[in-house]
């Protein structure tokens, strides 16, 4: 007999490894950069392999291309046009996000 994968435990878990990796990278980001980066790389691998999504503020707290987590002395935060403009100081990537949609009305 072969046994089946509860694929939804598997996630279930997997986000919760996430969530303590991305914690982790961010209380040690500031003690050892390079320790918080390889959470960050985990925390990313793992989301790829069991397709499990970050939340918006995980997605949000590190550099997609160098995998450092941001980091109030290396990273660069602009506003211009509606639009916050994050730039990684260690691979000078930036990244934009809009701040608010135009056609809403509500403050
Ligand atoms: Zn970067």
């Amino acid at each position: 007999m072969v046994l089946k994968r509860d694929k939804e435990l598997e996630r279930k878990i997997a986000r919760e490894r996430i969530d303590e990796l991305m914690k982790r990278s961010q209380i040690y980001k500031y003690t050892s950069y390079e320790l918080a980066k390889r959470y960050v790389e985990l925390a990313k691998k793992i989301s790829m392999k069991y397709r499990v999504r970050m939340s918006r503020e995980q997605k949000r707290s590190f550099c997609k291309k160098c995998m450092y987590p941001y980091r109030a002395d290396r990273m660069r935060v602009r506003i211009k046009k509606r639009r916050v403009i994050v730039t990684c100081l260690n691979c000078k990537h930036s990244r934009r996000f809009q701040l608010k949609p135009k056609t809403s009305n509500i403050v």
